[in-house]
């Protein structure tokens, strides 16, 4: 490992191995050492590493044209893929914008969202509402609605720190509510907000459908979903959905708004969209939203990157793979032995205080005390020691300890949608292994 040499910086020192291969769901390091990847890099490779047909495909690509600038051609593959996206999408979400990430996609939501605000002859409407904890990107502009001080807090003079309503971690409250009734009251807490903030001044809420690295998989009850779009409609804010994290199949349908029958007025997509193969996310919004800006001129926005055709031919043979191995359906049916396999983890180790998700966007929460859910000493640090176990074991998982608003130490357990049930079990297998070690 020769990370001193390197001229690279990004978060921190920790020294890795130089990635030699990778293939399906494994890498393998300089060292021939070899890793199940338990979380898809970042939640990102849907359908495995180094598919053959989609770089196939991407090469084709190449070959034809590596670039052209949107403003000077129409291409095929972003014209296709929009195609493709729009199809997939709930009724009259059929305008696609492409971008190259998360932190894009959210930036471009919102800002679309404003200038159709403005164009509508409502100035006032500018506030983001969103939760605590979240995370929408690292941008300027995305840091603003993030619900998470750690990555907020020292650049808050510079942004414009957006409302936040706490996010429904309904599995830490105590009370005699039930489900149903727990997902009204957090629901309720965005009609307080926006009273409290003057209904003319709220744009949009701006919200995770099931939760990522800031709640670890958080999936609140269905009453949730069907208030918090009401309470939108009946104060005309647009309701955003984020699932830069969750769409393009990874909790088991498309997008995630499907399991509730939402319909968002804008969602923003990334990560397993173009899956690893490129930089790749998309804003799609609702026909009407986007007919008004360019009926008004033009949408005031744009990436020099944005619709390339390569990353758009990547996207495209991405979606081929997608449809032809039908892996959204094998998400749902895999998150489900994968969510059981780590739910009966429970009765080996009580510090094992939840397991949630949807599909394959998949967490447990280590805690002290399940019945209060009291949190782990911080010192264990136990976000970081049990991913390193796992990690030496050759296993890789996703963790965060949110500081905000709650602190928990959660483990995002995401493979790729490929993954199959004798994987599952090796993925236990060695997650037994490391656990034993903490324990
Ligand atoms: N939104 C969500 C829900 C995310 O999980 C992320 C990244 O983790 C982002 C936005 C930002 O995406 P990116 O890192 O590609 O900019």
């Amino acid at each position: 490992m020769t990370t001193e040499k390197s001229h690279l910086f990004y978060q921190s020192r920790q020294p890795r191995p130089f990635l030699e291969r990778s293939e399906g769901i494994y890498h393998y390091d300089e060292n021939g050492k070899r890793y199940i990847d338990g979380s898809s890099g970042a939640m990102v490779s849907n359908i495995g590493h180094s598919n053959p047909r989609v770089l196939e495909k991407m090469k084709a690509q190449m070959d034809r044209s590596t670039f052209g600038y949107r403003l000077h051609f129409r291409t095929h593959p972003s014209e296709d893929l929009a195609a493709r996206v729009a199809a997939r999408m709930p009724e009259g979400l059929d305008k696609v914008f492409f971008v190259s990430g998360g932190s894009e996609a959210v930036e471009t939501a919102i800002k679309l969202a404003r200038q159709y605000a403005v164009t509508q002859g409502e100035e006032s409407r500018y506030k983001v509402i969103s939760r605590l904890p979240s995370y929408h990107g690292a941008t300027m502009g995305s840091l603003g609605v993030t619900g998470s001080p750690i990555f907020t807090g020292k650049f808050a003079p510079m942004f414009t720190e957006m409302p936040k309503v706490p996010a429904p971690t309904c599995y830490l409250d105590r009370d005699n509510l039930t489900e149903e009734e727990r997902g009204i009251k957090y629901a309720e807490m965005l009609r307080e907000k926006i009273e409290a903030e003057g209904p003319e001044t709220v744009l949009a809420f701006l919200m995770e459908p099931v939760g990522g690295a800031s709640t670890g998989a958080l999936v609140a009850p269905d009453s949730y979903y069907t208030r918090v779009a009401e309470i939108c409609e009946e104060y005309g804010i647009l309701l955003i959905y984020d699932e830069v994290m969750t769409g393009a199949g990874r909790t088991g349908k498309f997008l995630a708004a499907e399991h509730w029958g939402i319909i968002p007025d804008i969602v923003a997509m990334s990560k397993g969209f173009g899956a690893g193969y490129a930089p790749l996310g998309a804003v799609v919004a609702r026909h009407d939203i986007v007919e008004t800006l360019l009926d008004a001129g033009g949408f005031l926005h744009g990436f020099t990157y944005a619709g390339n055709p390569l990353a758009c031919a990547a996207g495209l043979a991405v979606l081929d793979e997608m449809e032809e191995q039908d892996l959204i359906g094998n998400a749902a049916r895999m998150g489900d032995v994968l969510k059981a396999r780590l739910t009966a983890l429970m009765d080996r180790y009580p510090f094992i205080g939840d397991v949630r998700g949807k599909g394959l966007l998949l967490a447990f929460e280590l805690v002290s005390d399940r019945e209060t859910m009291k949190v782990l000493p911080k010192e264990w640090n136990a976000h970081v020691e049990l991913v390193e176990l796992a990690y030496e074991r050759g296993l890789i998982i996703y963790s965060r300890r949110t500081r905000s608003g709650y602190e928990g130490d959660h483990f995002l357990v995401c493979p790729p949608l490929i993954v199959t049930e004798a994987q599952i079990d090796e993925i236990i297998a060695i997650l037994t292994d490391a656990l034993d070690a903490f324990a």
